[in-house]
């Protein structure tokens, strides 16, 4: 689904320039539950933006379901973008004035959906995550939980082939994050390949395989024994 191979990706600040990935390689096959871990700061969310199509490598190859993800012009990334890829964030990024329904609906638009259609999908995947009693309801009135629970419904609405999470737990506290976990869990046990960046060591145990960024290399990367988040909550 996933392979990269030499990835080089560096900052310059000023004058001075800082190489944040020295080389990173990578497969991941379909229907897996990937952790990317590292401390603040290692690279964590370059290396998931850059398989995201958000940016771009500087050097190295990155193959996505076997498209060659190099020189692409920004509308053939826009499409493979959202042909391919579905993100979580850690803060949400919900429209404020836009009720569940609308902000799980609203990437459907843009894809030429009609409306009736966008909003039976919208309200499929609310009730998916649990939460279609909520669909007339803003963020604001929501808990952090049921927010990222929006989130996650608002990036799978579009079928992504991948789901990619950047640190999706990072605002919650431990019990709303197992939720969220067990939603992942439940998500990619149906056959969704999904990548999460965490810093949380438990958050990475409730994955199926770890990879461990440390200055710019990976210094592990290692299949476990996953956690079942469902335990927790
Ligand atoms: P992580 O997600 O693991 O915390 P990041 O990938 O966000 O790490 O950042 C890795 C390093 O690159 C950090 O030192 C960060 O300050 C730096 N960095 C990230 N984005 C930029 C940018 N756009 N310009 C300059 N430096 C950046
Ligand atoms: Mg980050």
């Amino acid at each position: 689904m996933i392979s990269i191979k030499d990835l080089h990706k560096s900052y310059s600040i000023g004058n001075s320039s800082l190489h944040v990935l020295k080389g990173i390689n990578f497969e991941v096959e379909e229907g897996e539950l990937v952790a990317i871990m590292g401390s603040s700061g290692s690279g964590k969310s370059t290396l998931l933006n850059i398989l995201g199509m958000l940016d771009i490598a500087d050097e190295g190859d990155y193959i996505l379901d076997q498209v060659p993800i190099k020189n692409l012009n920004e509308t053939k990334a826009a499409k493979y973008r959202n042909q391919f890829l579905g993100f979580v964030f850690q803060s949400f990024n919900l429209i404020n004035y836009k009720s569940a329904l609308e902000n799980v609906s609203l990437p459907l638009y843009y894809q030429g959906i009609k409306r009736k259609e966008r909003q039976e999908i919208a309200m499929d995947y609310l009730e998916k995550v649990g939460l279609k009693e909520w669909s007339t309801h803003l963020p604001s009135e929501l808990s952090g939980g049921q927010k990222q629970r929006v989130a996650i419904a608002r990036a799978l609405a579009s079928k992504p082939k991948v789901l990619l999470a950047d640190e999706p737990t990072g605002a919650l506290d431990s019990t709303t994050s197992y939720e969220v976990m067990d939603l992942i869990q439940k998500i990619n046990q149906e056959g969704k390949t999904i990548l999460v960046v965490t810093h949380e060591e438990d958050i990475a145990r409730m994955c199926k395989r770890i990879v461990r960024l440390k200055d710019g290399v990976i210094i592990e990367d290692k299949n476990i024994n996953q956690v079942l988040a469902s335990s927790y909550v």
